[in-house]
């Protein structure tokens, strides 16, 4: 049995199927017929996110289209004591928008224009559900673009990105969700309004907008957002080096930083990752290489050409068997091409995945992969390492078969074994895919029982019945104090 997944409620459960009629018919007076999804094959295609492994049917889906509704389903919903769980596109990869069996899941998609772009102030005013590559599709014509870019960005919300703080290649240089993001209009569990931030870049009191970016959809819905457009860098080029070690790979990303370069993106893929990614989109990747680190820098023509230079000395000075420095942009846009389609690439070498988010200071990247290689080993499980080097932001990627019994209670212990890495060696277990299901007991380990305490007291002020997206992001001390007494952790700790 799964270690994560919770209880499984049955979607014809008599109990269940006569609270779905009741909210069914007080949703229906006040919402459009199209707004409601009731039956099983209307709300199978919600049953999870991009974290696949787990599923639960919800009671309803709701597809509200204007604020004025969210804010009636949100009331109708904390009346009753109805638990909600907000979605975007549903590519988060930690089950965020995994649903509750007794609760709706109220989609944003209907949500998806773009309110205004001010090319003058660099500001893009947004609905939650447009796509994160939307945005710079609509500010290029001003020579401006969004800059967190998860490697999901065709797909992904903004409303997602802002409960995830996402980030992705270019936040090394440019900072994550939080750091581009102005201001966000949410409602509250009773239906009320409320916005935080706004166009000035500072405002007095609490940074309760710091506090909201990250917060997994259990504080509010997020009806709008004002992003920061930047204007595009005169030039871009990227360098691509293969190592006949990994790491020396991981070495060199320190030495670059501390040459006083930051990079617009430094990523890392490992043997496995390559192998995957260049098989299947041809980015003619060095396939016999142990790894491959990848490096953008972006600027003025003059400060490009200086940096390029100097990097490409750093690479080949740290053992790079080959520098490749791209000539033009479409050969940039291929190198990045294999990194951004990694997940999906090793996605058609096993029939699952299973990816994780952990981050750790640059410096222990070389110890961080020897041991999870040990790991791997000992869990007889294959990993592929994708990641955000620059940052020092992990995504080991477990390949198993779910079929297989007792494989996924396997990939999930050597998951969380791998977090807890990542804590031991003074990192974080979540970089940007957040906590949802999937992080939640190396939540236990991370954070104290009085940390967890003050999270709890910061829930109850904007939710205190607990009815969004409970269940995730933060534990309950029971569940803590269980999973500290589990047989194998005491022994390993
Ligand atoms: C192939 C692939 C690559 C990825 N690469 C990256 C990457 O490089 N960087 C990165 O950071 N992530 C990455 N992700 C993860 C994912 O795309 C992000 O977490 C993204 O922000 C999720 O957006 P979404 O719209 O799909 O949200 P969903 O999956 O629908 O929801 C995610 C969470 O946000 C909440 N939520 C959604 N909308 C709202 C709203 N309007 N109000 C309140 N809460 C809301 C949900 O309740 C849930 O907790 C990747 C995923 C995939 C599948």
């Amino acid at each position: 049995m799964s270690l994560l997944q919770p209880a499984q409620m049955a979607f014809d459960d008599p109990g269940l199927a006569t609270r779905r009629a009741e909210l069914v018919a007080t949703l229906r007076a006040f919402l459009p017929e199209d707004a409601v999804l009731e039956r099983r094959e209307e709300v199978q295609p919600y049953e999870c996110d991009g974290l696949s492994a787990y599923r639960q049917l919800p009671l309803l889906v709701v597809l509200p289209r204007t604020v004025e509704e969210v804010r009636r389903v949100l009331k109708t919903c904390y009346e009753r004591e109805v638990p909600v769980v907000a979605r975007g596109a549903g590519t988060g990869l930690s089950g965020g928008a995994l649903p509750l069996g007794d609760g709706i899941v109220l989609s944003l998609a209907r949500f998806n224009q773009i309110l205004e772009l001010d090319p003058v102030a660099r500001t893009a005013r947004v609905q939650p559900g447009v796509r994160n590559l939307a945005i710079t599709e609509a500010a290029m014509m001003h020579g401006l673009y969004y800059a967190p870019d998860p490697s999901s960005q065709i797909a992904c919300t903004i409303g997602g990105n802002v409960a995830e703080n996402s980030g992705g290649v270019h936040c090394l240089k440019y900072g994550l969700t939080v750091h581009n993001v102005l201001a966000v209009t949410f409602v509250t569990m009773e239906g009320e309004l409320v916005q935080l931030g706004s166009e000035a870049l500072d405002a007095a009191g609490y940074d309760l907008l710091a506090l909201y970016i990250g917060s997994e959809g259990m504080l509010g819905v997020t009806v709008e957002v004002t992003v920061k457009l930047l204007p595009v860098p005169e030039r871009a080029q990227a360098l691509l080096a293969a190592y006949d070690d990994v790491e020396k790979a991981g070495l060199a990303v320190g030495e670059i930083i501390a040459a006083g370069i930051i990079p617009a993106g430094l990523e890392m893929m490992d043997g496995p990752a390559i192998q995957a990614a260049e098989d299947f989109v041809h980015a003619g990747y060095p396939t016999d290489a142990a790894a491959i680190l990848l490096c953008e820098l972006d600027g003025t023509n003059q400060e490009v050409s200086e940096q390029i230079m100097q990097v490409r000395e750093l690479l080949l000075a740290s053992g790079a068997t080959e520098v490749r420095t791209s000539q033009n942009d479409a050969e940039r846009i291929r190198f990045w091409q294999g990194r951004k389609s990694a997940f999906p690439a090793v996605g058609r070498i096993s029939p699952d995945y299973y990816c994780m988010d952990g981050t750790i200071p640059r410096r222990a990247l070389p110890e961080v992969l020897k041991r999870t290689a040990e790991l791997s080993k000992e869990y007889d499980l294959r990993v592929a390492n994708v990641f955000h080097a620059g940052d020092g932001n992990m995504h080991p990627l477990i390949l198993f078969d779910a079929n297989k019994p007792g494989e996924l209670e396997r990939t999930e212990e050597l998951g969380g074994r791998i977090l807890e890495l990542c804590v031991e060696v003074g990192g974080t277990i979540t970089g940007e895919h957040g906590v949802g299901i999937e992080k939640i007991n190396q939540m236990c380990v991370q954070f104290s029982p009085e940390e967890l305490r003050q999270f709890h007291a910061v829930k109850e002020a904007f939710d205190p019945r607990s009815l969004l997206n409970p269940g995730k992001g933060v534990p309950t001390p029971r569940r803590c104090s269980e999973y500290r007494q589990l047989p194998d952790r005491a022994h390993r700790h």
